[in-house]
Order: structure tokens, then C-alpha cells, then sequence
């Protein structure tokens, strides 16, 4: 019966969650593998895709206080507590810049003072300064926040940061859809329908967003799959909007200097497991992307051959992951990247927000 299932995953026929639960638990690693990388190969043959971006994050102070966070404090009056204002975020975007991205992802902690205002009036300075860095921002979560903040509907909210210079939604916020895992990772955090609205009314408005799943705590696999399947579902209703989702993006949990550090966070078969598994499962996703800093470079390196085809960009100043024990080293220069990629057996192709190939001497000049 598994090897109907892959055969037929591989062919591009839709599995069920079911099927997809079953690959996940009993498929041998190698032809899961295998039949994820016949859909990668057969839609992006030997090409894996990455951008040069940086990341702002305004604040990390958060009242959500999630306990899989090691980024995020409560408040003002802890030591590691920063809170940036537009102009200093504007300042250090202009030096990044120097180093020729074409993306800024913009994410952060929740807290009062971090209103739709302050985000309008962010985008709007950034787009004057740098008119061709596309603003990658704002988690479905910031967004349903900010729009409490301002009572209005996330549809407001988001007509209103896309006026300002919004262009696309990161995955993050998504963690596992499953109520009982939420409870223990995030009990304070928006519930999957929260997030899954929000993404649905950013589809409708024409932007493109990714999906994440956090995975390797709590999480069983038929929970995993569950997760997928209602991205799955949105996918489809997307079809018929002019936006929809570009990347779904597996995070492997990273436990250190986290409320749960005890646990061993995934192993390396679940990391390509879980790859695997979303590639042959999520059949209406254009990509599944590597966070190279939460897998690792080995692993990053190797889940090439078992379904990624896109990695997370070069992710100056990334701070979130790195809050954690990661050793990953901050913002890998596109050269290593070039190398991770070649070392998988790959060819690198530098890519925009919206995966459009980039002429380097464009950005450069
Ligand atoms: S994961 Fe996000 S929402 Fe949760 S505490 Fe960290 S910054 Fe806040």
C-alpha cells in the first residue's frame, strides 16, 4: 500500500491526509525521499531558489508570551527588553541596503505602542527610502493584533498596510493548528482560524503570503498532517483569488533558552520526514522552503534531495531563531548559500519576493 501511495504522490495525484499520515509513519526515508524529489525535479529540475534579505524586527516585547519564544520578553523594564522607533528602523535599513537585498522581512513582538499607525507610517518611510526593497511583513497574528488595536476588520487593516507599502505576509504565526498542542506552546496566541482568516482576506486582496508549521515538540504526525491539510484547503480556495500562498515552510522547534528546553527538538529523519511528506502532500504549493538557520546546514544541504527547492535568503540580523542555542552563523553571505545549494547537488538561482529571477547587477549598480 506505501508504495501505491509514493507512486502515485510522485505522479502528482492528490493523497489524502490518511495516505499523507501514513507515508509519514511508514514509508522507508529513502523512496519518501525519492518520490518528493521526482515533484521537486519535475517542476524546478535541478534550480533551488534563494533571496538576499535582512530582517527588522521593531520590538521584542510581547504580551503573548508564547512559550516556545526565546526572542520575546514582557516588558519594557527587562534588560534585553529594545524597541526601535520608525526612523532608527529606517536608518538601519538604508545601511543594509549597502549590502544589495531585495527584501526586508519585518516581524516582532506585540505590545500596545506597535499600533496599524506605526506600521502604515513604517512601510510608507521605507518604500520613500528604498523604493525597490520589497516589505515583507507582519504575521496573520501582528495583523489581527494591530487591527484590534484600531477596531477595525483585518480586511481594514490590511487595505490600509498595502497602502502604505505592504507587499507580502510571512508564514509565521501558524505554529501547529492543532488546539491541544496551541495550549501547550501558545495558549495566548490567536487560534488556526484566526490565522487561517486573516490569510484568506490577504488572498482576497491579491497579496501572495507563506505558511509555516513549527514541528518537533508536542505535535503528533497525524497533527502535522492536519496542519497541512487545512493550508491544503485554503490553497484551493485561493485558486479563485488573485493572491494565495507562494511557500510552505517547515520550522523544526529549537528548545534551547525556551520554557520547554528540555525536550530534544526533532531528529534529523523528522526534519526530511516532514519535508517529504509536505512536498508530496501540499500538491497546490508552488514551494516548500528551508529556514536554513532553524534546520541547519547539513540537514538544509541534504532535505534537497527530499522535496525543498527554496531557502530562507540570507537573513541578515535575523534575530528570532538565533534567540535560541542555534549555531547557525548570522546571515550566511550568498556565496555559502551558493555552496549549501551546490553542496545538495543543486543549482543556485537567486530569486525576488515574488520568485522572480534578479539581475545582480541591477540591484549592485
Ligand atoms: S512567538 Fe511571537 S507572539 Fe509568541 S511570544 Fe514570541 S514574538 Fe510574541
Amino acid at each position: 500500500m506505501i508504495d501505491r501511495i509514493l507512486q502515485d504522490a510522485a505522479d502528482g495525484v492528490r493523497i489524502s491526509p490518511e495516505q499523507a499520515a501514513a507515508l509519514y509513519a511508514d514509508a522507508p526515508l529513502a523512496d519518501l525521499g525519492a518520490a518528493a524529489d521526482r515533484v521537486t525535479r519535475r517542476r524546478y529540475g535541478d534550480e533551488v531558489t534563494y533571496n538576499v534579505n535582512a530582517h527588522l524586527n521593531p520590538t521584542n516585547i510581547c504580551v503573548v508570551g508564547c512559550g516556545f519564544c526565546a526572542f520575546a520578553v514582557w516588558t519594557e523594564k527587562d534588560e534585553r527588553a529594545y524597541a526601535y522607533s520608525v526612523d532608527q528602523l529606517v536608518d538601519r535599513a538604508r545601511e543594509l541596503s549597502d549590502l544589495g537585498i531585495t527584501e526586508l522581512h519585518i516581524v516582532g513582538g506585540m505590545t500596545k505602542e506597535y499600533t496599524l499607525a506605526y506600521y502604515e507610517d513604517l512601510f510608507r518611510e521605507l518604500k520613500a527610502t528604498l523604493p525597490h526593497v520589497a516589505l515583507t511583513a507582519l504575521t496573520a497574528v501582528e495583523i489581527d493584533f494591530v487591527a484590534r488595536l484600531a477596531k477595525v476588520d483585518h480586511r481594514e487593516a490590511l487595505a490600509r498596510t498595502l497602502a502604505a507599502g505592504h507587499d507580502t505576509m510571512p508564514g509565521g504565526g501558524a505554529e501547529v493548528f492543532s488546539p491541544r498542542v496551541r495550549a501547550i506552546i501558545a495558549d495566548r496566541k490567536v487560534p488556526a482560524e484566526t490565522w487561517l482568516a486573516v490569510h484568506r482576506e490577504a488572498h482576497r486582496l491579491g497579496m501572495r503570503t507563506n505558511a509555516t508549521l513549527l514541528f518537533g515538540h508536542f505535535e503528533t504526525p497525524e497533527e502535522k498532517v492536519e496542519h497541512m491539510a487545512a493550508l491544503r484547503d485554503l490553497q484551493d480556495e485561493a485558486a479563485a483569488q488573485p493572491g494565495g500562498f507562494q511557500a510552505f515552510i517547515p520550522l523544526p522547534f529549537l528548545p534551547g533558552n525556551t520554557e520547554f528546553a528540555y525536550l530534544p527538538g526533532p531528529s534529523r529523519e523528522e526534519k526530511l520526514r516532514t519535508i517529504a511528506v509536505a512536498r508530496l502532500f501540499l500538491d497546490n504549493f508552488p514551494h516548500i522552503k528551508g529556514h536554513w538557520v532553524m534546520l541547519g546546514e547539513e540537514v538544509t544541504s541534504e532535505a534537497l534531495a527530499f522535496g525543498l527547492d527554496d531557502l530562507s535568503g540570507t537573513l541578515t540580523e535575523e534575530r528570532i531563531a538565533h534567540a535560541t542555542t542555534v549555531q547557525t552563523p548570522l546571515g550566511l553571505t550568498q556565496d555559502r548559500i551558493g555552496d549549501l545549494i551546490r553542496a545538495g547537488g543543486r543549482t543556485p538561482v537567486e530569486r525576488d519576493t515574488l520568485y522572480r529571477p534578479v539581475d545582480r547587477d541591477a540591484v549592485t549598480a
